[in-house]
């Protein structure tokens, strides 16, 4: 077992802030990490495992053990004329996975194109993007239990997936680790073109056999990379807050005030408003606290200048939280994990 103590996270994790943590560990198996469990260092401090540090915001130094996985390995279990079932290991860096099923022209990652992270924060976030949420591929989740060490599989309708949400980030919250995924992609084309540029997409092309996986990926990549930040050069954990969910009757009353304000409507009584929109709209674009601002291409993302603090990351949250809340009545909830 390999043990780095005082372990700097600033590279490690997008939002690049000065934090570290007292013990690193990686693994490259199940056999590993159950030795890592057994491990008396790991039963006498808490721990986190993490996968790219894509969506993490550390409140400060981490006094305990974080684990990362370098599971990487790519299985086929199943074939047929119409669909294929592929186990990945929990390390595989995402995009690298979605390239893969390009390639093999294996329907059903393409949407998800270029998002960071990992295939096991894959499995525990439901991430999400242009129509398209991972759940809908996800056909089982293979974990150990962070306690006894014991392998356990979760069926998708056990991993209880919502948007943004699964059953791994409420009541089993860092009590399992994802050790590997399996997927259940399309060998048949599949596409779903429902959100904005691709909808463009669909409707430049003469007839549908013209469509391909690799312009769709080609486009979403050109389209993410005008309004994210890239985290190589500026840290961050993409959207910040979550898209809020309101009532009708408060939409109803913000829109008179707002008519400008975009919306989705999601049932005849809910109705999902930009948080995004809700923040630049109070008129906090560019709104700075120590080294921590408002990203002015997406308000949705709090973004680091290079000499943010974890302190001023959270105290532009609160900041953001209370502005929101006053002006329009709606309680903003982070998207992002933050550490304490
Ligand atoms: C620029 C940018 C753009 C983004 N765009 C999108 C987007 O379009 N859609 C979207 O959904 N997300 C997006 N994100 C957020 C982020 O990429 C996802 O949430 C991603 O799944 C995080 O993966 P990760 O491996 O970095 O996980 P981490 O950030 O390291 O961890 C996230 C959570 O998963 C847990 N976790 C990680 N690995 C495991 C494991 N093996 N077992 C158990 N728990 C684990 C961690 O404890 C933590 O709670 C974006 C982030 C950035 C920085």
């Amino acid at each position: 077992m390999n043990c780095i103590e005082n372990y700097p996270l600033t590279d490690i994790t997008t939002m690049h802030l000065p934090v570290k943590c007292k013990y690193f560990i990686e693994y490259e198996s199940v056999f590993e990490l159950k030795e890592i469990i057994n491990s008396e260092l790991y039963v006498q401090n808490k721990s986190l495992q993490i996968g790219g540090g894509s969506n993490l915001v550390f409140a400060g130094d981490y006094d305990g053990i974080i684990l990362h996985s370098k599971i990487k390995f790519l299985n086929i279990l199943k074939e047929t004329p119409d669909y294929v079932i592929i186990e990945a290991g929990a390390g595989i860096v995402w995009d690298d996975f979605v390239k893969f099923c390009i390639s093999k022209n294996f329907y059903g990652t393409e949407n998800l194109s270029s998002i960071p992270g990992e295939v096991g924060a894959s499995a525990v976030q439901n991430i999400g993007s242009y129509g398209v949420e991972v759940c809908e591929i996800i056909l089982q989740v293979h974990c150990l239990d962070k306690k006894t060490g014991n392998e356990t599989t979760f069926t998708n309708a056990q991993c209880q997936y919502g948007y943004r949400d699964s059953i791994f980030k409420n009541e089993y919250k860092d009590k399992y680790i994802v050790t590997s995924v399996e997927y259940k992609l399309s060998k048949q084309p599949k596409f779903t073109l429902t959100y904005g540029p691709l909808k463009h997409y669909k409707e430049s092309l003469s007839s549908d056999d013209e469509m391909s996986m690799s312009a769709i990926r080609n486009i979403i990549i050109k389209t993410r990379d005008s309004k994210l930040p890239n985290p190589m050069e500026i840290g961050s954990v993409g959207s910040f807050f979550k898209n809020p969910i309101v009532s009708r009757d408060l939409f109803d009353i913000l829109y008179r005030q707002y008519p400008s304000m975009p919306f989705y409507q999601v049932t005849d009584a809910l109705v999902k408003i930009p948080a995004g929109w809700l923040i630049e709209n109070a008129g906090l674009k560019g709104f700075k606290i120590g080294g921590a601002y408002v990203y002015e291409k997406q308000c949705l993302v709090i973004a680091n200048n290079g000499h943010a603090s974890s302190n001023d990351v959270m105290a532009l949250c609160k900041y953001i939280i209370d502005t929101v809340k006053e002006k329009y009545g709606i309680l903003l909830s982070p998207e992002a994990n933050i550490i304490l």
